[in-house]
């Protein structure tokens, strides 16, 4: 019964969303507040299905099933599926997934490639020197596997448990108490958040009602937890409305750049990990590269750039590019049989331990990184991502269930309900109120995320002092070795209020102090440029959609919002003094400044081909004016990471045995590549639609 009730409302959701009758006007105004929507009631509203969002579903739902005790659960994602948004083709440390799933590895997973050898090189221009290993990059025991996958993995898993799971619906507001009802962390009397609303679809690029104009649902919920990942919109919104940086340093972060290659069979090294230091990039700035040989012949190559570079002439996706020139990277990713199959970009949190936010707000939390949990030491930052979720699940379910007793897997903490509390429970059996989460982070000091995370506080910092990359590395290996147990704890760089300014955007210098880099020409197919990468993204948005990045400032232009003059404004600052740092700073070419007479400054004005937007929200964290605002295009916009077919696997008896190949639709050939099939494999199953990446 309960079952088929749970169908019918996740059914009720989609058709009352999908049936509104279009607006009889062809362009109508719009406002957002004063739109009719229907209302879904929920207990836990989750914004965000990646490893963070659905251990918390698949905790919430697990603890009903122990308990007897009644939880709906609603996830709601962004990506036009579960995983097609998420792109890190990752190193999964297990640790998380054995408490959450402790049989996980009976079953049919996606982690299907344990690591085999770990090793860490310094490049430079010719070389690729061996470093030593810093204890953390240990790798022994992790697997590498594609996040998207694994995401997909645990969204059906949350979903058989019946955890409600919808993709293609973006969070796009929080939704607040009418009046103030509790207490930020100074004490300020605020309104609680109740849930989230989803995006409007059909919205013109004028913000006009078009007749394709839906209203999102409102999800109203007891608890909130915002798991949307580095530099969420919705997580943006609570850290500012409720001051949550107040006591911590504001966030810092990396740009990824990554693409997965087919190799050619003889430079295939299952489980291999190599990470690199050095080498295209230049001492004062941080990041490195990674070489992670996947299942199937595959090998995920990419490229961290610390988003803190100084010089605006610096451009991320052609450092990448560089990168795989190097003699190293040439020798894997040519010969016969190299092909590139997928790119993508997105930021990661590097600020770790000192940049994490105050974890629960009034009726919320946020969770994985949306906080920031990234052990940017290890690159790592699933295994948190998932404790921290499961921990806030608990935290929820405890609040609203005081009288349910459960045995904690997230953390030694208990979640003892006071006799108060399970008094308040009896008595408003029936009430729909926002419960508190600060369970949630009172418990995080005593679980292993915490631990993770302290160890390696001062790793980052260390990298951002005059001494640069030869500083940074030196002291990564003293604290590494000393496992973080130093007296101090270093600082990130910030100023100003870090609730609104990036350290990142401040780090920025003019383009006048700064020597303009010259990059190689490209030479594909090992490097291209970069339409033909973003091409690979699969990245789609609906036909003339409201744009959903603009000249503002503050949350929902809460500051101001955009008008020709800001636009003039951020061209006049940004082309005047930062050589226009967008156009070559974001990873899919949405920003340009062409000469053109119309909101100019000076014969330059600004494009924004929002269309191509791959959601890394680099310019969102970058700009050094601080006036651009990211937000939530229409629910299934974006880049599908995961959705692209790009070909299936088919089988061949030869007098040898089985081998498969790789068939391309798209170009209608068969490729004769063979690769090695794993001896269960039969020659029925090998023909199978080929999914990847992330
Ligand atoms: C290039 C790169 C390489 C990495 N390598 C590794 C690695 O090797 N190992 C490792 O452990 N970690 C790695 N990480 C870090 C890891 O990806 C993150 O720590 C982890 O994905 C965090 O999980 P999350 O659930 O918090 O967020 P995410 O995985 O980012 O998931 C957030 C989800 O929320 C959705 N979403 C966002 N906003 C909204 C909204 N408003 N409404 C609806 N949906 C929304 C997104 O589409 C996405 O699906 C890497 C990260 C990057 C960028
Ligand atoms: S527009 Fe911004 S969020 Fe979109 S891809 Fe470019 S830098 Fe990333």
């Amino acid at each position: 019964m309960l079952a088929l009730a749970r169908r019918r409302a996740r059914f009720n959701v989609r058709h009352l969303h999908t049936s509104k009758t279009a607006c009889n006007s062809k362009y109508t105004p719009y406002d957002p507040d004063a739109e009719a929507r229907e209302e879904e009631l929920v207990d836990v509203c989750i914004v965000g299905a990646g490893p963070a969002g659905l251990s918390a579903a698949i905790r919430l739902k697990q603890l009903e099933a122990e308990t007897g005790k009644e939880v709906r659960v609603v996830v709601l994602e962004k990506g036009a599926e579960v995983g097609s948004h998420i792109l890190s083709g990752a190193v999964i440390e297990p640790s998380a997934l054995d408490a959450l799933l402790p049989d996980w590895r009976q079953t049919d997973h996606p982690l299907a490639q344990p690591v085999t050898s770990s090793s860490m090189r310094f490049l430079t221009q010719k070389y690729a020197l061996p470093l030593p290993h810093p204890p953390q990059m240990n790798n022994k025991g992790n697997y590498i596997a594609s996040l998207s996958r694994v995401a997909a993995w645990l969204g059906g898993i949350a979903e058989e448990l019946g955890a409600e799971v919808y993709a293609g619906f973006a969070g796009a507001r929080l939704l607040l108490s009418e009046t103030d009802d509790a207490q930020d962390a100074q004490g300020r009397a605020v309104r609680s958040v109740r849930g989230v609303v989803t995006h409007d679809a059909g919205l013109t690029r004028q913000r006009t009602k078009s007749p394709r104009f839906e209203p999102g649902v409102a999800f109203r919920a007891r608890a909130t937890l915002l798991a949307e990942g580095a530099h969420g919109s919705l997580s943006k919104a609570a850290i500012a409305r409720y001051d949550l940086r107040a006591k911590s340093a504001a966030q810092t972060y990396g740009l990824g750049l990554k693409e997965v290659w087919r190799v050619a069979p003889e430079k295939h090294v299952p489980g291999k990990v190599v990470h690199t230091l050095g080498w295209p990039l230049g001492w004062g700035t941080y990041g490195g590269g990674w070489e992670y040989h996947m299942a199937d012949g595959l090998v995920s190559v990419g490229l961290v750039v610390g988003l803190d570079y100084k010089n605006p002439w610096l451009e991320p996706y052609r450092e990448f590019q560089r990168m795989k020139h190097h003699p190293h990277f040439r020798a894997l990713l040519s010969g016969l049989g190299a092909e590139r199959l997928a790119y993508g970009a997105r930021t990661l949190t590097e600020g770790g331990l000192q940049s994490l936010p105050q974890l629960h707000f009034p009726g919320g939390a946020l969770i994985g990184c949306s906080a920031g949990v990234v052990n940017i030491a290890k690159i790592k930052g699933t295994h948190n991502a998932m404790r921290t979720g499961m921990l806030a699940a608990e935290a929820a379910f405890a609040a609203l269930h005081p009288s349910a007793a459960f045995v904690s897997t997230a953390s030694p903490a208990t979640f003892k309900p006071s006799p108060a509390e399970v008094e308040a429970e009896t008595e408003s059996a029936d009430d729909h109120a926002p419960v508190s989460l600060a369970g949630y982070s009172a418990a995080f000091p005593g679980s292993p995320a915490y631990a993770d995370l302290w160890a390696v506080r001062n790793v980052r910092p260390g990298f951002a002092t005059r001494a640069g990359l030869a500083g940074g590395v030196l002291y990564a290996g003293v604290d590494t070795l000393l496992r973080g147990r130093v007296p101090w704890t270093l600082g990130h760089k910030s100023e100003g209020n870090p609730s609104t300014s990036s350290p990142d955007a401040l780090a920025t210098r003019p383009a006048a102090e700064c020597a303009k880099i010259s990059y190689p020409a490209f030479e594909p197919p090992l490097s291209t440029d970069l339409m033909s990468s973003v091409a690979l993204t699969g990245t789609n948005h609906a036909e003339g959609e409201a744009v959903h990045l603009r000249v503002m400032r503050g949350v929902d232009g809460a500051a101001w919002g955009e008008t020709a003059a800001r636009r003039r404004a951020h061209v006049r600052a940004n082309v005047g003094a930062y050589a226009g740092l967008l156009q070559r700073a974001c990873p899919a070419g949405v920003y340009e400044y062409p000469e053109g007479e119309e909101e100019g400054w000076e014969g330059h004005k600004l494009v924004i081909n929002s269309q191509n937007c791959i959601h890394c929200k680099l310019c969102d964290i970058k700009v050094p004016t601080q006036d651009i605002t990211w937000s939530v295009p229409e629910g299934g916009g974006g880049p599908k990471y995961t959705t692209g077919m790009l070909g299936a696997d088919i089988g061949f008896a030869t007098p040898n045995g089985v081998i498969c190949s790789l068939v391309r639709p798209s170009v209608t050939r068969i490729d004769p590549r063979p690769f090695k099939l794993d001896s269960k494999d039969k020659l029925e199953n090998c023909w199978r639609p080929r999914r990847f990446i992330g």
